[in-house]
């Protein structure tokens, strides 16, 4: 099988995957080899070596014990580094918190700096970039393959946060669970918007990506949103089926597969360029499609929004 094809059988991110079967390739005997761009399996059944496993897991918990020692340790950091790379005679360094007595930084601060500190976080937004290819097989219903055409992609968006952070992800979090997001989250996103982001051609209505769990939690913020912008909100895009959670989805394959047929944008959308709104994306997979979509209904441009994002890489 090729990497892609046990992508589609099992639900494990390809890192994963690729990861196993390198640790496979090189048992001696091996149970899998790689033939071209495909593993195949050999005669041989695999057993794992648990003592080796006991070894190597034992050996990793003395290392990060060593390193707590480190942390606590209060003689001076550099002999103890020293003694751990067998120096016979460590000296004293003079400059590490130990030596000082104190720590390195200064920890005091003046309240100006505490708000341009503050600041920063809040304005700490990035680009929330859709995907360009999907997964090959995975969209049996909607029929889409490879390279996403350029007239079904959305434009570079925004994402405000990231989930639990410092500056506003800490609300997205808090909100999310309270099962409402307060005005502050409204205001960010429009000063984000008008002050920093400014898209062009400018959206002319807002829409949101519906959630059957949560039917209220954002649209009731993607409403509020729009009417801060002074633009109509439509909710066009309807879930018509339900999925699993798409956070639970490990890689392409299934990221695509599980949204394949779940939503439906109503006939005859209104026209012009559109903010595309949801609250916590994570592959950004959901967004990707629901773009698609609605540019395939005649939306001539798409900018996603999104208030936090809680990716924890692929
Ligand atoms: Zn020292």
């Amino acid at each position: 099988m090729t990497t892609s094809a046990i992508e589609a059988a099992i639900n494990l991110r390809k890192t994963q995957i690729e990861k196993v079967l390198k640790l496979l390739s090189v048992e001696n005997p091996s149970p899998v080899f790689k033939d071209g761009t495909k593993w195949v399996r050999t005669a041989i059944r695999y057993r794992m070596d648990q003592e080796r496993i006991d070894n190597l897991t034992r050996q990793r918990e003395q290392e990060w014990q060593e390193v707590q020692d480190y942390i606590d340790t209060n003689e001076c950091k550099m002999v103890f580094l020293a003694r751990s790379l067998d120096d016979p005679q460590p000296h004293p360094c003079g400059r590490c918190e130990s030596c000082i007595g104190g720590p390195l930084v200064s920890e005091s601060f003046s309240h100006e700096r505490a708000v341009q500190a503050a600041l920063f976080l809040r304005h700490a937004e990035f680009p929330l970039e859709t995907k360009k290819q999907v997964s090959p097989e995975a969209f049996l219903e909607y029929g889409f393959r490879g390279n996403l055409p350029l007239t079904l992609r959305a434009k570079s968006g925004r994402t405000l946060s990231r989930w639990g952070d410092a500056g506003w992800g800490a609300f997205v979090k808090e909100d999310k669970h309270a099962g409402h997001f307060r005005d502050e989250l409204v205001d960010a996103a429009v000063e984000m918007i008008r002050q920093r982001w400014q898209p062009d051609p400018a959206p002319v209505w807002v829409t949101c990506i519906p959630s059957r769990k949560h039917p209220q939690l954002v649209p009731d913020f993607a409403r509020r949103l729009a009417q801060r912008l002074d633009l109509p909100f439509h909710a066009v895009i309807a879930k018509v089926r339900d999925n699993q959670p798409q956070k639970a989805q490990q890689n392409r394959f299934h990221q695509c597969r599980n949204l394949d047929g779940v939503f439906a944008v109503t006939p005859n959308p209104p026209m012009g360029p559109v903010l595309l709104v949801d609250d916590v994306i994570d592959s950004a997979w959901t967004m990707t499609i629901a773009a698609a979509l609605l540019r395939q209904a005649g939306c001539d441009a798409v900018w996603p929004l999104a208030l936090a994002e809680s990716s924890t890489g692929d």
